[in-house]
């Protein structure tokens, strides 16, 4: 069966098309086909943006937090406010498993989570410990078992120590895989934390200060020294917040350094920490990790996701309902962390770059969808509209604006970050491997659709 989409202007790698698309056994099989190829459907995009599905490399599906916290989406709403929201395929950083569990056991463990998936997912492993073992597993998975990219964290009390950091980077560069770092350092944080505690400072006013930009630039800028030393490891920096950080990204690409990679989110383009200091209920709302910051520093990031330095936007997707972050109204550490966002990111990423900033529509391709395929290597199944690619499509209408709020959302999370957000454009239709999931804002596509993405 052979579908084609008609008239649509086509975001190819390297330059835009008014053309059709024919899609046939879930492949892109011909971009530009001569008229007579007689299609059994056909899908008028006459005056709409034909794009690759948006890849959201940082989501936290059905992820259980602590003991007493489980984010609101699990991998079926999840991923079907992914798909409304234009993304076809998330990569999940996925939850530790029980001390000393070697590393299969969680992504054995999001196997089964992601079972009903309706899009496309791939996860990072997770680096509890490390020791000769957990090296030597940590390069049987990229090279055998669909799993190349590892994410270390810096903080939260279980930081990689050194020693251990070094060891991670040799071995992901040996394998060839990917280390995704969470960076900010654990003493500064842990200074500040202990300090405001002994003072009283736990309300949501004080935690930007509690977590500062010298946390997250000092370890992106030790995590790229290291990567360096070791041979240009490939390094990837999760949720990049501050402006400092990106000085160091700059001066590791000008000293020719290689495989540095850069992702920033949503809410650290579009908020900012000034919604710390409003009522500390509402406050309370936007307790992550890193947390929102400056203006200064929002604007820097802009910058740096216009001029390259910055490769991907994720989402770092990890909502909790509104009486679980008002546990935070009068101490911050109280609150789950983390947001929503995997259903807003393509609108808003589409408002704010392309229509406001005026980023190109090839641009605008690659930090949604095509530099994370690559960089996660599940290019060019993924990310790119090409012969051979996976139909995964979406269909932007830039003539129709639309409201993003929690009522039209389909996260099962009872906010928006970005409520009452005018996008610029809708989302219209949305192929998953050929077959149409999103018409308008519905979802249309089957629970379980979705499949592990070998990468
Ligand atoms: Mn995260």
């Amino acid at each position: 069966m052979k579908t084609r989409i008609k008239n649509g202007n086509i975001v190819l790698e390297d330059a835009c098309l008014a053309a059709d698309i024919i899609i046939e056994n879930g492949l892109i099989a011909e971009i530009n086909p001569p008229q007579n190829v007689v299609a059994d459907i056909e899908i008028d995009a006459t005056g709409c943006v034909v794009l690759p599905g948006f890849i959201d490399p940082h989501t936290h599906m059905s992820l259980q937090q602590s003991e007493k916290f489980r984010a609101a989406d699990d991998f079926y709403s999840g991923t079907i406010a992914a798909a409304l929201g234009g993304t076809t395929t998330i990569i999940d950083h996925i939850a530790f498993s029980p001390v000393g569990s070697p590393l299969m056991t969680s992504i054995n463990t999001y196997h089964q989570l992601a079972a009903d998936a309706v899009i496309d997912y791939g996860f990072h492993g997770v680096i509890q410990r490390v020791d000769d073992d957990i090296i030597e597993e940590l390069k049987d998975i990229i090279k055998n078992k669909g799993v190349s990219s590892f994410k270390a964290y810096s903080t939260y009390g279980f930081p990689v120590n050194d020693q251990d950091l070094l060891r991670l980077l040799a071995a992901i560069k040996e394998a060839d895989g990917v280390l995704t770092v969470h960076c900010e350092n654990d003493g500064i944080t842990r200074y500040y934390n202990d300090m405001f505690a002994k003072e009283g400072k736990t309300e949501p006013r004080y935690y930007p200060q509690s977590r500062p930009n010298i946390a997250e630039a000092e370890t992106v800028g030790r995590l790229i020294d290291w990567a360096h030393h070791v041979g240009d490891a490939p390094a990837y920096v999760v949720h990049t917040s501050a402006r400092q950080s990106l000085e160091r990204v700059r001066q590791a690409r000008r000293r020719g350094q290689k495989n540095v990679y850069v992702e920033t989110c949503t809410q650290y383009l579009m908020l900012d920490e000034s919604l710390y200091q409003a009522d500390q209920a509402q406050a309370a709302r936007y307790i992550m990790a890193p947390p929102l910051r400056s203006k200064a520093d929002q604007t820097a990031l802009w910058q740096a996701l216009l001029d390259g330095t910055i490769q991907t936007v994720g989402t770092d997707h990890c909502p909790f309902m509104l009486t679980e972050k008002r546990l935070g109204s009068a101490d911050y550490r109280k609150a789950p962390g983390g947001i929503a966002g995997v259903q807003e990111r393509g609108l808003v990423m589409y408002s704010e770059a392309v229509v406001k900033r005026d980023m190109p529509l090839v641009d605008f391709a690659k930090v949604m969808s095509t530099n994370a395929a690559k960089i996660f290597k599940c290019y060019p199944q993924k990310g790119v509209i090409k012969i051979g690619s996976d139909a995964d499509l979406v269909i932007l209408n830039p003539n129709r604006q639309c409201r993003l709020s929690a009522d039209v959302l389909h996260s099962n999370c009872d906010y928006s970050p970005y409520q009452d957000y005018h996008a610029a454009a809708c989302i219209e239709k949305v192929f998953s491997k050929g077959e149409l999931i999103v018409e308008g804002n519905r979802f249309v596509g089957n629970k379980g659709d979705g499949q592990f993405l070998k990468r």
